[in-house]
């Protein structure tokens, strides 16, 4: 069990980073405080801290289980999560599907106007500056951030984030209207997906309502809150739950098909080499006539193919092995050969 420190390193707007007894792992504790407008607007929202906490985790797993490599170990209280420590990347890597926010705003598009293909943007980590929309050449040339292979992987991700998240979230209901994700190089130089994955910073739309599910809420002033956050960690449980769900009944379908698996079965049956084959001289001895004089031992016997259900190839040889004592040959006078494919 590791020994928690009790002084933060480090106090965002609605977590705190706690140092751990392992240097490479942090203890993250998500807060009930709400922030929006660069923190012009702060308040709580009662019981956010453990549903974040929870959502992250329960995200985190679902994306890790998908392939992309997180900051996330575990859930150690309601409010707490243990993760890796990264160098966070100073960037905000946002996706929308749908128009809202500060893209409706800057481009004066309406609200809910579904995007030809979804968007990938960057902006400045940095409160002081309001999170500023950044370009790629400001990225790579003024403020050195990273590169372009890292900022093309990072995209690549968050692309695939972002598949996860809309196939996962529609058979809850939900559309995923944009989310902000951080990343962080960890201590191998590995890109790792990082912060929290919660209503903070996605935004959520009721399917066919388009009720708001996330901190618009509060940003809006549009009351039930702790609603919506209880509602978004209810639908996401019964999600994963699904998910836990399909993947028992995949595996068990796994397990079925290898018990029931199909084996190709090739059965040589000739008469044994010291048996008179009758036929077999008949043949060899009209081959020898019409000029194919370098032949002998010529023997004529049969193929047997057929396929057979079993555990094992092992178990298929041996049950065929039956097949030919019993019935497909005569052990008396003749060989035979099994293949099984
Ligand atoms: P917008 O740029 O429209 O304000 O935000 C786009 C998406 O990114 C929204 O889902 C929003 O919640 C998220 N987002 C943008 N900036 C921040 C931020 O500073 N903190 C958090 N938690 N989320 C953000």
């Amino acid at each position: 069990m590791q020994t928690m420190s009790t002084k933060p390193i480090y106090s965002g707007k609605a977590k705190d980073i706690f140092e751990t007894e392992d240097p490479n792992v942090f203890r993250a504790y998500f807060r009930d405080s709400a922030t929006a407008f660069n923190a012009q607007k702060k308040g709580e929202i009662h019981g956010k801290g453990k549903v974040n906490a929870t959502i992250s985790a329960l995200l985190f797993n679902l994306v890790e289980q998908n392939g992309i490599k997180t900051h996330f170990i575990k859930q150690v209280t309601e409010n707490e999560l243990l993760i890796k420590k990264v160098n966070i990347i100073p960037l905000e890597v946002i996706v929308r599907n749908i128009a809202a926010g500060s893209l409706c705003k800057r481009l004066g598009i309406k609200e809910g106007k579904i995007l030809k293909t979804p968007i990938v943007e960057f902006s400045y980590k940095k409160d002081e500056l309001g999170d500023p929309l950044l370009t790629r050449a400001y990225i790579k040339n003024a403020l050195e951030i990273t590169d372009d292979k890292t900022l093309d992987y990072i995209t690549e991700l968050t692309l695939k984030a972002n598949d996860i998240f809309k196939d996962f979230f529609l058979k809850i209901g939900i559309k995923v209207v944009d989310f902000k994700l951080e990343y962080g190089f960890d201590k191998n130089g590995d890109v790792l997906l990082a912060d929290e994955l919660s209503p903070d910073n996605f935004r959520f739309w009721d399917a066919t309502t388009n009720e708001k599910l996330d901190k618009d809420r509060f940003r809006q002033d549009l009351g039930n809150v702790e609603g919506a956050y209880q509602e978004m960690l209810k639908r996401i449980k019964e999600g994963c739950a699904g998910v836990i769900a399909r993947s028992e009944t995949t595996k068990q379908s796994q397990k079925r098909n290898v018990e029931t698996q199909h084996f190709s079965v090739r059965v040589q049956v000739l008469p044994k080499q010291d048996i008179l084959d009758p036929q077999g001289q008949a043949v060899e001895k009209a081959l020898i006539s019409m000029g194919y004089k370098n032949i002998k031992d010529l023997r004529i016997g049969k193929e047997i193919v057929f396929k057979v259900k079993a555990e094992s190839s092992e178990k298929a040889k041996s049950e065929v092995d039956q097949m030919c004592e019993r019935l497909l040959a005569n052990p008396v006078i003749e060989d035979y050969k099994i293949e099984i494919s």
